[in-house]
């Protein structure tokens, strides 16, 4: 089994974090520019945590060219040059990706936590990640957003990768008016609390067809479905089985969907230490959907 302890250049940023090296020298932001020489001391993971304790990011981050597909979107927004983006390789944006095409030899798996940020339930979840140095994948939605901002900003401070789950997660047929704004509403408030922009968006219920995917991957979106389903919704079973399930249909490169909000799911926090001793027995190593992408990407 490999380790990636010994690579942990490779793994030390959850993110893909994307940055314009240029404008950290741009002098419009001493701040950014005390910042970002400390974190290029410090290295990529600690970002996230400096990005906590400042009400905006520094201005460091990369503005993508046209090629990287979100230009449109993100440039819209005022402060464009300020920010930093959760990106995937350019062959996976605009794809649908299942998490179920694994032709590498590295046992690797992604869990994924849907409906957050979900406060203290939400909480419980990130200390067992981080009890276990485990980093995850959150799909948000504007709705929880908006209650639990503060865990959103826990989340993103932990180094956690995070996507798209729109505003009020419908599964109804949608004009082009209205599958936007789930889509950029969402991201905006992401933006708004976190400082940070994602090009992860995963569609609620798994739905392809309504109009929201359509429009995600028109933006330039990694639409990130999953290759094994947590029994974790109502009725929700026992933690054992939704453990014994995840560990049962567990494949190498997988993307497993858990919930962490959007309901009472304490039977799939009491699960996870299950579903994490039980991976690890099987000699799964955890990555977030972004790393997961990047070294599926790599020939
Ligand atoms: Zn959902």
């Amino acid at each position: 089994m490999k380790t990636y302890g010994t690579r942990r250049s490779r793994w030390s940023d959850p993110y893909r974090i994307k940055r314009k090296k240029t404008s950290i020298l741009s002098g419009k932001n001493l701040l950014g520019l005390g910042l970002g020489l400390g974190i290029l001391a410090l290295g990529f993971t600690v970002l996230p945590r400096l990005n906590s304790t400042i009400s905006r990011p520094f201005k460091s981050a990369n503005i993508p060219t046209a090629g990287d597909g979100l230009t449109s979107v993100f440039n819209q927004w005022s402060d464009a040059d300020s920010w930093f983006i959760i990106s995937i390789p350019s062959r996976f944006q605009g794809q649908v990706i299942y998490g179920n095409n694994w032709a590498k030899s590295d046992k690797v798996i992604a869990l994924t936590f849907d409906d957050g940020p979900w406060g203290t339930q939400t909480e419980e979840v990130l200390n067992i990640l981080e009890q276990n140095n485990i980093k995850a994948t959150f799909f948000w939605i504007g709705q929880a957003l908006q209650m639990y901002p503060e865990t959103a900003r826990k989340v993103v401070a932990a180094g956690h990768a995070i996507g798209n789950h729109t505003v009020n997660h419908r599964y109804h047929r949608m004009s082009p008016t209205e599958a936007a704004q789930e889509v950029d509403d969402t991201a905006k408030m992401i933006y708004d609390i976190t400082g940070m922009k994602t090009m992860l968006f995963r569609p609620p219920g798994g739905v392809l067809n309504n109009g929201v995917a359509d429009y995600a991957k028109k933006q330039g979106y990694g639409i990130v479905m999953w290759s094994q389903i947590a029994p974790d919704s109502n009725p929700q079973p026992p933690a054992e089985v939704i453990a014994e399930t995840v560990l049962k249909d567990a494949t190498p490169g997988g993307i497993v969907l858990l919930h962490d909000g959007g309901g009472d799911h304490r039977t799939t926090v009491a699960a996870l230490p299950k579903i994490i001793e039980g991976l690890r027995q099987q000699g799964y190593e955890f990555v977030t959907v972004p790393q997961l992408l990047e070294l599926q990407g790599q020939d």
